[in-house]
């Protein structure tokens, strides 16, 4: 049985890809620090007794006692307001945290994987992005805490690669949704979500001309899961190429959840929720959308979930999360260690 360490590990992505991990029939170690995350990602993980949790900050070295296959480097707050409100956090968990981990796996002998992102691409002159496009990003822009950290963390995981002979692999997400994402993250995908099951208005930032390619977190996960496998050592985005602009995604999600909180029709007393435009934040990308040839070809992956499904699957998550959400709404973030907001 091989051993995995997955960092940020209880955040959304990093728990779902635990449960695959174990269900392959692996050992986790999961190591966050719940920044962002939430130890009840894998509260039903935890007395596994081939599941281990430790909080830690990557950013500070940290050890492994014991045998390590992989390294799945997935710390770091993932959604714009988050890294905003953590610049420095941000920056240091891309840079020192993903030195820590590939430190970690050079110790081990294991193989590195890297989370990546379509933000190396920032705000793209080429449609599709291809693995080859070297992006457009403004470096001292707010999303640059970001978007720099990242491509560092590329470049770092690839020296290690060249100079060290360390196995590596590159997975550059676009965005992501599915169950166990933050209610308060900010991402449009919960934000949206959110309003149409209050009856609140769907905020479109911007004329809503921005476009966006939205991937179901199942598909994500198998796609990660076959390039862990592979021997792919280049960056391969992951992500699912049906692009739709922003006012399309809230007329979709408007449409969905008033088919599902209305079945009734008529004698309904329900309100759909109206679209309201807000300020454009700075630097939002205009298009986005993967090009994922290489994916197809290498490891044999496309998604399967259609936008409807995979969007039906995550309201009914985001049903329950609202009906436990504590009325004023808590605090945005669910740091449960004050320290981890130190710097
Ligand atoms: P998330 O915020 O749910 O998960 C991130 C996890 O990292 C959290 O559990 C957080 O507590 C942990 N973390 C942050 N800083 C840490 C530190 N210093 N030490 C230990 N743990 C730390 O976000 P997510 O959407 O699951 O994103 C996971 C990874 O995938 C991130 O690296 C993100 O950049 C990348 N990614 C996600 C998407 C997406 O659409 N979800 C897209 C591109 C890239
Ligand atoms: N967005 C929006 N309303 C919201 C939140 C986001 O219109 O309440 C837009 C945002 O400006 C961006 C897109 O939706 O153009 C996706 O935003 P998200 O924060 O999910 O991720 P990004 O792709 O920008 O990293």
């Amino acid at each position: 049985m091989s051993r995995a360490v997955i960092t940020g590990g209880a955040g959304f992505l990093g728990s779902h890809l635990c449960e695959r991990l174990l269900r392959e029939g692996h050992e986790v170690v999961c190591v966050d620090n719940l920044l962002t995350g939430n130890r009840e990602n894998v509260a039903h993980l935890l007395g596994r007794s081939d599941f281990e949790f430790l909080q830690h900050d990557v950013t500070t070295p940290f050890e492994v006692p014991g045998e390590v296959a992989y390294v799945l480097h997935f710390a770091s707050p993932a959604s714009p307001i988050d890294y905003l409100e953590l610049p420095i956090q941000t920056l240091k968990v891309g840079s020192l945290g993903t030195h820590n981990a590939l430190g970690l796996a050079r110790a081990k002998g294991a193989r590195f994987l890297l989370a990546s992102t379509s933000e190396v691409y920032g705000d793209p002159k080429e449609h599709p992005q291809k693995e080859s496009y070297w992006g457009n990003v403004n470096p001292v822009g707010p999303r640059g805490v970001y978007d720099e950290a990242k491509r560092f963390a590329e470049a770092m995981a690839m020296a290690y690669h060249r100079y060290h002979g360390l196995e590596v692999r590159i997975v550059r997400i676009f965005n992501t949704y599915g169950p166990r994402m933050r209610l308060r993250d900010g991402r449009v995908v919960p934000a949206f979500i959110q309003q149409a099951l209050r009856g609140e208005p769907l905020t479109v930032f911007g004329q809503g001309t921005q476009t966006r390619s939205f991937c179901y977190v199942d598909d994500l996960v198998e796609g990660i899961y076959r390039l862990l496998l592979s021997d792919v050592a280049l960056p391969v985005n992951i992500g699912n190429p049906h692009e739709m602009t922003i006012l399309q995604f809230a007329e979709t999600i408007r449409r969905i959840v008033d088919r599902l909180e209305s079945p009734g029709g008529a004698g309904s007393t329900r309100r759909s929720s109206p679209i309201v435009f807000k300020p454009l934040p700075e630097d939002d990308p205009q298009t986005r959308q993967p090009d994922i040839t290489l994916a197809r070809t290498l490891l044999g992956w496309e998604p399967k979930v259609s936008l409807d499904d995979g969007i039906e699957r995550t309201i009914g998550f985001f049903r329950q999360a609202l009906a436990a959400a504590p009325a004023g709404g808590g605090s945005r973030l669910q740091a449960a260690d004050a320290s981890a907001n130190s710097f």
